[in-house]
């Protein structure tokens, strides 16, 4: 790839001086591992419990799927405003974050819930839930819009997952491949408009439901999730973060899976496109608990109602499925539609990784990035590096009944009630609206003043490259922690001083 804005060398921006070093990663999908060093818990910040950065306190807002009314968004302006520094961020997982307020000041709390953006104080960390943007809007091969929702609903009504890490991250992809490359924990990727395959760290699991069902599945998994990481530690402090921490993953939750949904004789959903099923919907609880997993705590909560997953038994090519059916691993023959020949689970399946044979023909995982028009009258635009004003804010309530924040730091405005003029109000904001800006290619973390950590002014040196126009993405830190470094291909520039830097390409 070319450099990005070439930081320090001739004819680029002065304000972002001398690289370094150079470092090329390759990244990987799977097999991480813990941290050797790790001796606490997950402690993402919430707004109940807001983490004190040296700006005062963070609160981050969840927003599932990204989705925000306007009504909600003038009350998150109102509160910047006010108690705020002036400014609302987004984060590279579609929610909302507020800065350099007061750790004892009660309104966040108060008018976050007043807004309908607090449903669960116990849940409030993990609802960490994203979906496709443009879901119903353009491309993709299913309508995701609605399955955000209805997970969280059952998420904050499940105590047990109240204990999820604030990092596990829940995914709705509707087949373009553009969330489930952001590295979700659980995912259901659509392969036609009613089916999808679940992903665990990436991996296909060979495990399939129909879009209905998938939130059960998503929280069984990651109820899953749990019961294998105590497994894994037994101090609760070192326990894993992220299922990709854990080894196998993919292979361990799907067996669980199969066991838990599998053996219920469940009913199934009628509707277009969906296969009969076997019927007698009863959870049978001698035959629902976890194999190898404590007993007592794992027992079947597969929906009354719901059709078990299916499973590919070959699924080392999962394509669209196709007509043939075969029964494997104890599932009903009417459960299954499988792609391929061969016994179980197949070693290069659970090896597999999003985008390569997950990955829907014609998927297009970009296209959820755009800004400008969007296509059925939607529009898209991005504040520069994520950070949006106060006045921002209330010209995009004004647009929109709802707005949806992406994993990108960009916005989509769905149904502006005036979509000829709405594009003209969000370039008036000062708000990027042309696909081609360099504001789409650069980010940053919080840097100097707001993070103690930071060894220099990365917002700062971040904007003179967007104001010299670079080429490549690049994400800018002030530390080697990278927080807020997008997943694709990009080259990090990481503070080693107040104006130096060291580069590393990340493909
Ligand atoms: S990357 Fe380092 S400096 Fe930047 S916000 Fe994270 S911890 Fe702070």
């Amino acid at each position: 790839m070319s450099h990005p804005a070439a930081p320090g060398s001739p004819g680029r921006s002065a304000a972002v001086p001398t690289v370094t070093g150079v470092r090329t990663t390759e990244r990987s999908v799977g097999g991480a591992g813990i941290d050797a060093t790790r001796t606490r818990a997950d402690a993402c910040p919430g707004v109940v419990s807001p983490h004190l950065a040296a700006d005062g306190a963070l609160a981050r807002v969840r927003l599932p799927g990204g989705a925000i009314s306007a009504t909600a968004l003038r009350a998150v302006a109102a509160l910047a405003e006010v108690a705020g520094d002036g400014a609302v961020h987004l984060t590279s997982r579609g929610n909302l974050q507020l800065r350099g307020m007061d750790p004892d000041d009660p309104r966040p709390v108060q008018r976050l819930d007043a807004a309908g953006l607090l449903p669960s104080r116990t849940h409030e960390r993990v609802r960490n839930v994203l979906a496709s943007p443009l879901s119903g809007i353009t491309g993709g091969v299913a309508d995701v819009r609605g399955l955000a929702a209805a997970l969280d609903r059952d998420l904050c009504a499940r105590p047990s997952l109240a204990s999820l890490p604030g990092r596990f991250l829940f995914a709705f992809d509707d087949g373009r491949g553009d969330v489930a490359a952001e590295r979700p924990d659980v995912c259901w990727l659509a392969v036609s408009d009613d089916d999808g395959e679940l992903l665990v760290a990436g991996a296909p699991t060979g495990l399939w439901c129909f879009s209905a069902d998938s939130p059960s599945l998503l929280l069984d998994a990651a109820e899953t999730f749990l019961l294998l990481r105590a497994e894994h530690a037994e101090d609760p402090d070192a326990r894993a973060w992220r299922a990709v921490e854990l080894p196998d993953a993919a292979i361990r939750i799907g067996d669980a899976l199969v066991a838990r949904w599998g053996t219920t004789r469940a009913a199934a959903p009628t509707g277009p496109g969906r296969a009969a099923g076997p019927s007698a919907p009863t959870l049978d609880d001698s035959s629902s608990r976890v194999e190898g997993l404590d007993g007592g705590s794992s027992r079947a909560t597969g929906p009354r109602g719901a059709t078990p997953p299916r499973r590919t038994p070959a699924a080392a090519e999962p394509r669209r499925l196709g007509e043939s059916s075969c029964r494997a691993e104890g599932l009903d023959e009417s459960s299954f539609r499988a792609t391929g020949s061969g016994g179980a689970a197949s070693t290069a399946r659970r090896t597999g990784s999003v985008g390569s044979s997950s990955r829907p023909e014609g998927s297009d995982r970009s296209s959820s990035r755009v800004v400008g028009v969007l296509g059925s009258g939607a529009v898209g635009a991005a504040p520069v590096l994520g950070e949006l004003s106060v006045a921002q804010l209330r010209v995009l309530a004004e647009l929109a009944p709802d707005v949806i924040v992406t994993p990108w730091r960009t916005l989509v405005v769905p149904a502006p009630h005036d979509p000829g003029t709405a594009l003209d109000r969000l370039r008036e904001a000062d708000l990027v609206v042309d696909p081609q800006h360099a504001a789409l290619r650069v980010s940053a973390c919080a840097g100097t003043p707001g993070c103690a950590k930071s060894l220099a002014d990365v917002r700062a040196h971040a904007r003179s490259l967007v104001t010299s126009g670079a080429d490549g993405p690049v994400h800018v830190s002030g530390c080697a922690r990278r927080c807020g470094a997008p997943h694709g291909t990009h080259t990090d520039l990481v503070a080693t001083g107040p104006r130096t830097y060291t580069t590393e390409e990340h493909r």
